[in-house]
């Protein structure tokens, strides 16, 4: 049986045309059928003839993730609580602001990387998402919001800054970026689509030549001392490698600015010197891609969870990093938080992970066999 929701166009044309022997325009129907009306049987689809429908029956299905709960928040955000095979759950959050609505989607169960100020961390890693479980986070969001892309659009953005690496599950990621950014799927555009990454170097690299996103990249320190406290992988892709490939990707997407997201923690990343040093990081930046304004910071305000060493920084301090960031003629707008009241701020994304002891240990060996990232806890 394939699940429908595994295949982007391409795919799902494939499918139709060699496993079906049917035409290619089917394909385009029954995507319609999925991800724009959310429609879950074949038998709800009256454009197609009763043969074809049957057919389908017989060869797939549409497996969307299972809604443990959801929870709106009093500012208008929502949280789903979706159920994954062995018993995980992953979060993914929606967030309604003037004139946009933005997804925040998770790519893995848990997350590898370690980040001592994430509490995605304190769950440990258990397993990627596969293509459908990634895109199934949307269809559940598009379905509770009524979105009809080109009409009632009110999914308008996506962001993978849920649980988990997403360049660490690059092929689904990029396959279910792919839908998104499909008119017979969600119709975003490519710039409306953010990957977020604490750094993979060598997967910035294959992003820039595979798909055409918006990059958005956690620094939150401009020192390799701090940052390789803050996230370890950084003493695998320290700052200059990593803001080497950030220029390569900006490069290649001429015109195009890249997003360096900065968690400000009371005390630890959050006084003058590091704004200083990040401003001047961000000019180098700019100066390298020859383009003013091609580094963003996005400011965000540390949400504590339970359990973490780390405090919010001061109200102040948050002022006066920022006052040298804007001083320094830099973009660098303070995220506002949302959903904290109901867990669903950045950071707070714990989901609940199971079995990962096991899982841990086959994805390690699996990144080792690519000779990727071997620091995994
Ligand atoms: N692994 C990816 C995507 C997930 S994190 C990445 O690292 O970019 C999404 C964003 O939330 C990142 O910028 C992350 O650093 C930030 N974040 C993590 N924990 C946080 C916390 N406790 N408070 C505020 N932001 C946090």
């Amino acid at each position: 049986m394939q699940n429908l929701l595994e295949l982007d166009r391409e795919g799902l044309e494939r499918f139709f045309v060699e496993v079906l022997d049917e035409k290619r325009f089917r394909a385009h129907q029954v995507m319609k059928w999925v991800h724009h009306r959310h429609v879950t049987t074949f038998e709800e689809m009256t454009d197609l003839g009763k043969a074809l429908r049957a057919k389908l029956e017989q060869h797939a299905e549409i497996v969307v993730p299972n809604t443990l709960f959801d929870k709106p928040s009093v500012d208008g955000t929502h949280k789903w609580l979706l159920g994954m095979d062995g018993g995980n759950a992953i979060e993914a959050v929606y967030i309604p602001d003037k004139g946009r609505g933005t997804l925040c989607v998770s790519s893995q169960v848990g997350c590898a990387l370690n980040c001592t100020f994430c509490s995605t961390a304190t769950q440990g890693f258990n397993r990627n998402l596969s293509t459908a479980e990634i895109i199934g986070q949307v269809w559940v969001a598009a379905r509770h919001l009524g979105n009809v892309p080109h009409r009632e659009r009110r999914l308008t953005n996506v962001v993978m800054m849920g649980m988990g690496e997403p360049l660490m599950n690059f092929d689904n990621v990029v396959r279910a970026m792919s839908v998104m950014r499909d008119d017979l799927g969600y119709g975003l555009a490519n710039k409306r689509v953010t990957v977020s990454t604490a750094g993979l170097v060598p997967m910035i690299d294959r992003l820039a030549t595979e798909s055409d996103v918006s990059l958005a990249v956690s620094l939150h320190a401009p020192f390799d001392a701090l940052r390789n406290e803050l996230v370890p992988l950084n003493k695998k892709y320290d700052i200059e490698t990593l803001m080497d490939a950030c220029v390569r990707y900006a490069l290649r997407k001429k015109g195009e600015s890249v997003t360096f997201e900065y968690t400000l923690m009371r005390g630890v990343n959050d006084q003058i010197e590091h704004a200083r040093a990040l401003a001047r990081l961000m000019h180098e930046f700019d100066r390298r891609v020859q383009m003013k304004d091609a580094a963003k910071v996005n400011l965000i305000p540390f949400n504590p969870f339970p359990g973490t060493r780390y405090e919010r920084s001061s109200a102040d301090d948050i002022r006066a990093f920022q006052k040298v960031l804007n001083n320094a003629g830099l973009v660098a707008p303070l995220r506002r938080t949302r959903g904290d009241d109901i867990d669903a701020a950045c950071g707070q994304l714990k989901g609940q992970v199971l079995d990962r002891t096991r899982r841990q240990a086959e994805h390690k060996k699996r990144l080792e066999a690519q000779g990727g990232f071997d620091a995994v806890a």
